[in-house]
């Protein structure tokens, strides 16, 4: 006959091996659950993120404070992978750090520069050509040297040949046009 103390330790055993099996099993079954429900599972996660946000911010922040390097990779890759699949947001980002250099006001978005040249169907202002024969550069009316700020209404677009032709003068060719529509001169 078995001890008490040997019962309750069957007891304890067959215990854990139920919970190890069922565990197993409640696991099993929710990986499967996941598996055929993942819209479902987007939506219970971004429920959770939702709920969690300072939650998230706080382990975020310890896991980046953490791994400073490993974050200094990934972005810096991000950035390569992200330049070499958007060239024109790349050439854009060294113009504009070009233009701030000189300390003067404003700024323009690669939207409003693709806009400003399909407004004048991608022709040099100055020559009338047309890209991809050429290439088109902002050129700032009132320029960088003599005070003109970065915002869009000082830029136009004239190819890099007219752009270094043109240097520092002050010469708005959107106006001149007008004028030269109207008859002004
Ligand atoms: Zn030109």
């Amino acid at each position: 006959m078995k001890s008490k103390d040997e019962i309750r330790k069957s007891g304890r055993e067959r215990m854990r091996k139920w919970r190890r099996l069922n565990h197993e099993k409640s696991l099993e079954a929710n990986r499967k659950w996941r598996k055929e429900n993942p819209e479902k599972m987007k939506k219970a996660k971004k429920r959770w993120d939702d709920n969690n946000k300072e939650r998230i911010r706080i382990t975020d922040k310890l896991w980046r404070d953490e791994n400073r390097e490993k974050v200094r990779i990934t972005n810096k890759k991000a950035s390569l992978k992200y330049h070499k699949n958007n060239p024109e947001v790349s050439r854009h980002a060294v113009r504009i750090r070009r233009f701030r250099k000189k300390n003067n006001e404003g700024y323009f978005t690669t939207k409003e520069w693709e806009d400003l040249k399909k407004e004048h169907n991608h022709t040099c202002l100055c020559c009338k050509k047309k890209e991809p024969k050429i290439k088109l550069v902002p050129d700032h009316v009132i320029p960088l040297s003599k005070s003109g700020n970065n915002y869009i209404q000082n830029i136009q677009p004239l190819c890099e040949r007219c752009n270094s032709i043109k240097w520092s003068k002050i010469v708005s060719l959107v106006q001149l046009r007008e004028l030269v529509k109207e008859e002004k001169i």
